[in-house]
């Protein structure tokens, strides 16, 4: 079972692409759901500074980090790789699992949403929606790069956490988001 943080942004899209791959999802919007049997979880695109906001209000940030920091296999897109990245230039940190810095909101205004087709570590050449993405611009040990578009890093791995720069579950293959599965 995937649990889906469901707090802001992006999470009904990844839902729909897991239920094509046949995952059941609960959708984590408050503490008490963090007693529901999830194994796995997604932390969505959307707005970083909100969704963190939200999860220290609710109580959700604590115990979401330790089970994160435990091996669960996590899937953070865009907002959500900011809330996994230790060091995080234009915010603040969240859960700061992932030994990655991010910068916030590096495109600027002319390219603040854009489409590339890069390779992806292991899964191959993937689309690629940007929208007011950050990028990773320091990966620490312990973490591996996955993809670059040109020079700039979009996809990384720590363990069991993948952070997509990106938004897979909005186009429409769902070849990375069955890597996560099967971490
Ligand atoms: N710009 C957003 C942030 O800083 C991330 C954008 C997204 O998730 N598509 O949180």
């Amino acid at each position: 079972m995937v649990g889906v943080l469901a707090l802001q942004g992006a999470f009904a899209e990844h839902e729909r692409m897991l239920a094509e791959l046949g995952q059941d999802c609960v959708e984590l919007r408050d503490a008490d759901d963090l007693a529901r049997p999830f194994d796995r979880l997604v932390l969505p695109g959307g707005e970083s500074t909100v969704q963190g906001k939200l999860l220290r209000e609710l109580g959700m940030l604590a115990p979401l980090r330790e089970r994160i920091a435990a091996g669960m296999p996590t899937l953070g897109t865009c907002a959500g790789l900011i809330l996994l990245a230790r060091d995080v230039d234009g915010g603040q940190p969240c859960l700061a699992t992932m030994p990655v810095r991010v910068v916030r909101n590096a495109y600027g205004r002319q390219l603040g949403s854009f489409h590339a087709r890069a390779t992806l570590s292991g899964v191959g050449e993937v689309p690629m929606s940007f929208i007011r993405a950050p990028y990773v611009s320091q990966v620490y040990p312990g973490a591996q790069v996955l993809a670059r578009v040109g020079e700039r890093v979009v996809a990384v791995r720590a363990g069991s956490q993948l952070g997509l720069a990106f938004h897979p579950e909005l186009d429409g293959d769902t070849r990375i988001h069955e890597l996560f599965l099967s971490l």
